[in-house]
């Protein structure tokens, strides 16, 4: 009879195939001996930055991304420790590989790079036993779980169980960039099928052959899905993560009142939004409440935005019709307008006593917004003359192209920068380079969720918060903002650099749990000093010892 994981003592070789015991050749003479791993290795001893040197010297090799993407996967699944004090040391060179855009690519060819099963999976053929499923997760206390169905991947659609990559992604950041232990983070799929023909046809697709389940059969795997995590992991945060908008908004509404979870295509990305847009009005010297805000895009993104913005701009004393004023959309079909048909009920608070526009050239020249707003997954629509006539009205027109991957942004930093001569506020999804310009380098800002999810994160699950409230974003948005220095406005760069994203996550934590001790939804005492308790949780890639 096999033996139950917890009974099993690693030994000898088993300390080598557990990544989160491997230390590889840094394995010390007395270690060696206890643990039965003399002759298993090279009888050289290297330290863990020695080891690092190895590991860029592997990495510079690979040309490709996608094989970069690869060889950083397999060292997570070989050495954690490893691989986390890589990507920590290496944040700003390594995220665009580990997360987007390339973990965009990763997603779509998920079956053909395939090497070890990472997260779990759960399929609708296991409906009726999904609690069953989340006990045979190796790890019994989890904090965080990251979920998807796969629908919504980036800004590339449906990919199915191929999403997988994106709780993987996400989990690796949370440990990188707040220092949630590895042991704490749990990536979930849930397949339910794909309606990506290509995908359903490729002989290496790893999910089922089916298409999506809709209506009542999808929201009961949903509902049990969420019910069996309150029994397995009580007390851990759920992060939906890249849902269409045709569940996520439901799925948020349904459950954000009964268990620990946020969505973060609607709420991380309103709040990084909302943190850049109060970084702007640094450099305007305007009040947010003074900002008019022209979306491209009116899904999750978008609305998610709109709507902390209302937040946000109700705290500064407009009442809730005046802030929803301040927001117009843009979707598929033109200006979203109280005279439109079948309009779905996210976009309703939105849909304003005014004449219907065609397209986003005639909304901007007739509405005048101050800030421009890309979350329509469409390429190249902030056309020249759309750019243009933003910086005909503002004397800084701030233009943000969040739309992922990168292959996906409204436009690009150098041609807002060139049809502005400079003068445009911009920021990006997916990273661009610095752009020079008469001489002058302007570096843009990445609104990348990595700035707020990981903090938010943190801070929930260190004091145990029962519930994640707007309010909760709004006061992130607002740390995240005061984390920008005066050195990086100066250079355009509304948001701090990703080097600093541990000190950022922590500020982030801080104030999110102090919302969750105001409110009475912590169910852990308060620390005396929450920043500094906050940074002892904090995960370090060093090794532990074994003797
Ligand atoms: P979504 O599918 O929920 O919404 C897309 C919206 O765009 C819909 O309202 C749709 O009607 C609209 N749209 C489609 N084609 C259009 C067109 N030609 N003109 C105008 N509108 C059009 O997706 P989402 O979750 O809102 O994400 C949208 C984009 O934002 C994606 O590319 C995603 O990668 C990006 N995004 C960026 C960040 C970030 O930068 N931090 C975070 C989340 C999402």
């Amino acid at each position: 009879m096999s033996r139950k994981r917890s009974e099993r003592k690693p030994f000898g070789i088993d300390f080598l195939h557990d990544p989160t015991l491997n230390k590889g050749t840094a394995f010390t003479k007395e270690e060696r001996d206890r643990l039965g791993l003399r002759g298993l290795l090279p009888p050289r001893i290297f330290s863990l930055s020695e080891q690092e040197k190895r590991i860029r010297e592997h990495y510079k090799r690979k040309t490709a991304d996608l094989e970069k993407y690869i060889y950083l996967i397999s060292l997570q699944d070989r050495n954690e420790t490893l691989f986390y004090r890589f990507l920590l040391n290496n944040i700003e060179e390594l995220m665009p590989i580990v997360y987007t855009p390339v973990v965009g690519q990763a997603c779509q060819e998920y079956g053909h790079i395939w090497r070890r099963p990472r997260g779990l999976y759960i399929s609708s053929k296991d409906k009726g036993h999904i609690e069953d499923v989340l006990r045979n997760w190796s790890s019994k206390k989890v904090g965080i779980i990251v979920v998807t169905d796969g629908e919504r991947i980036l800004g590339l659609g449906d990919l199915g169980a191929n999403g997988m990559g994106i709780p993987v992604g996400k989990l690796a950041l949370y440990t990188a960039c707040s220092g949630v232990h590895p042991s704490l983070c749990l990536p979930i799929t849930i397949d339910v099928g794909t309606n990506n023909e290509k995908l359903l046809q490729d002989p290496l697709y790893i999910g089922l052959r089916q298409y999506r389940i809709r209506g009542k059969e999808y929201d009961e795997i949903i509902e049990e899905f969420v019910m069996a995590v309150q029994e397995v992991f009580p007390g851990s945060l759920i992060q939906f993560e890249d849902f269409s908008n045709l569940n996520a908004f439901r799925i948020l509404s349904e459950y954000r009142n009964r268990v620990c979870c946020f969505n973060d295509d609607i709420q991380g990305t309103a709040a990084v939004a909302l943190g850049g847009i109060f970084t702007t009005t640094r450099i305007t010297g305007q009040k947010l409440s003074e900002q008019k805000i022209l979306f491209l895009g009116a899904g999750e993104a978008g609305i998610g935005i709109g709507d902390l913005v209302v937040t946000a701009m109700r705290e500064e004393g407009l009442s809730l019709q005046e802030a929803q004023l301040k927001c117009w959309f843009v979707d598929s079909k033109g200006l979203v307008v109280k005279s439109r048909d079948n309009l779905q009920e996210h976009k309703l608070h939105y849909a304003h006593d005014h004449e219907f526009l065609p397209d986003l050239l005639s909304a901007v020249k007739t509405l005048k917004p101050t800030i421009l707003v890309g979350v329509s997954g469409q390429p190249q629509t902030f056309t020249q003359s759309v750019v243009e006539a933003m910086a005909r009205i503002n004397e800084r027109p701030v233009i943000f192209a969040l739309s992922n991957p990168t292959s996906k942004a409204e436009c690009t930093a150098e041609q807002a920068y060139t049809w502005t001569n400079g003068r445009a506020i911009f920021a990006s999804g997916s990273p661009f380079d610095p752009v020079t310009l008469n001489g002058k380098t302007y570096v843009p800002g990445q609104g990348n969720n990595v700035y707020i999810f990981p903090g938010v994160g943190l801070g929930v699950i260190e004091c145990g918060a029962k519930h994640v409230t707007n309010e909760m974003f709004s006061v992130a948005a607002s740390a995240l903002a005061r984390e920008v220095s005066e050195e990086d406005l100066s250079k355009g760069c509304i948001y701090p650099p990703l080097t600093k994203i541990r000190d950022v996550s922590v500020a982030i934590a801080a104030v999110v749990a102090k919302v969750a001790y105001k409110d009475g939804l912590a169910t852990k005492p308060e620390p005396e000093d929450l920043v500094e308790y906050l940074r002892s949780t904090q995960y370090q890639p060093v090794y532990e010892s074994y003797v």
